[in-house]
């Protein structure tokens, strides 16, 4: 899945889990954070056609992040800062797994390469993850999904009160809020 299907994967986890708004940010960056693994590609276009070109992405995309130590260091983290500190943490491990089967189910490259999921990586390089049914990351199920949680999100934004965009400004959250409930009334 593309990272911005993931993020709102993640939000309609926490969600649906009724978090407060710290505990919220946890289980939607937890579904979006492994595909940080990806920023490679950001010096592989920058040092492309030099004399040291680099394959970062190629090299540690779904292997740095994508794996079952990421997803317990996740956890681990989770549990200082989460308010509700078993519930949160738990569904932290849970968005971070989401990512990994949505990776699993719809990730295939246009090359056809599936991008294998070495799931016990640092500890083995057993159970390295694939699906020979894998749909192309442009592929109607991930628009269909997209479509539905970005609906979803809307809604909730209106009902709620709230939405993705709280992670990066709460103004710009409650002015989406305000828009859809002047546009559609005010939930009652
Ligand atoms: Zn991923």
């Amino acid at each position: 899945m593309h990272p911005i299907s993931h993020l709102f994967l993640g939000w309609t986890l926490a969600n649906l889990a009724g978090l407060d708004r710290r505990d919220r940010m946890l289980v939607t960056v937890a579904g979006v954070i492994p595909d940080l693994d990806g920023l490679g590609v950001v010096v592989d276009i920058a040092t492309e056609g030099t004399r040291h070109p680099t394959w970062y992405y190629d090299q540690y995309h779904h292997l740095l992040g994508h794996n079952l130590a990421f997803g317990l260091a996740l956890l681990v983290l989770a549990i200082p800062l989460a308010r509700r500190r078993v519930g949160t943490p738990l569904l932290v491990l849970l968005s971070f797994h989401l990512h990994l089967l949505a990776d699993i189910l719809g990730s295939r490259g246009p090359d056809g390469y599936q991008w294998p999921i070495p799931y016990l990586l640092p500890f083995s390089k057993a159970w390295t993850l694939t699906w020979s049914g894998q749909w192309e990351l442009k592929a109607w199920p991930n628009v269909v999904a997209s479509l539905v949680m970005m609906a979803l999100a809307l809604w909730w934004s209106w009902k709620r009160g709230r939405s993705p965009l709280e992670l990066v400004s709460r103004r710009a959250d409650a002015r989406l809020t305000e828009t859809l409930r002047a546009r559609f009334g005010v939930p009652g």
